[in-house]
């Protein structure tokens, strides 16, 4: 983002100005807020382990006091070294790494229902073996196999991937 922006933790919405215009946005606290509610639910990470860090980049200038998890470019990075504690073992944050790509959903699919519905099947839908978005059951409407059911990838129609059902 560029121009000014100005924000507290206990705002639900934000506002840039930018050549003498404004515009309001959620504040990036609650969406990660969210975020992490999700990732909790999909790895059984407690939300102690997860932390919530939110980075501008482009020439935006804070013009509110921003708490020390907002910040902009090299302060994430600064934010990030602020801690020495190992959260996880390698093995571990291989684990959760896998499981983040397993799970993760096709981009506009993304709402927070979807997500939540989405984190539930994940353990019986399969992940595209394309793509490896999430798959849902869908019928075949044409062909020799109409009436039946198979696994379509959700970015149906960027991923062409299908599976059988066994
Ligand atoms: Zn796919």
């Amino acid at each position: 983002m560029s121009g000014w922006i100005f924000g507290s933790a206990n705002n639900s919405k934000w506002t840039q100005t930018f050549h003498r215009r404004k515009f309001t946005f959620q504040n990036p606290l609650r969406q990660n807020f969210k975020h992490q509610k999700a990732l909790s639910a999909l790895t059984g990470l407690p939300d102690s382990k997860i932390h919530s860090l939110i980075i501008f980049t482009g020439s935006a200038t804070f013009k509110t006091f921003m708490p020390a998890n907002v910040t902009r470019r090299a302060g994430g990075v600064m934010y990030i070294r602020s801690f020495d504690q190992q959260v996880l073992s390698a093995d571990e944050t291989s684990t959760v790494l896998e499981t983040i790509r397993a799970g993760r959903l096709a981009p506009g699919l993304a709402t927070n229902r979807q997500h939540v519905k989405g984190l539930r099947e994940r353990k019986r839908n399969p992940a595209c073996p394309k793509c490896d978005h999430l798959m849902v059951k869908r019928t075949a409407k044409r062909g020799t196999q109409a009436g039946n059911q198979f696994w379509g990838c959700t970015a149906f129609p960027k991923c062409k991937g299908t599976l059988p059902i066994e």
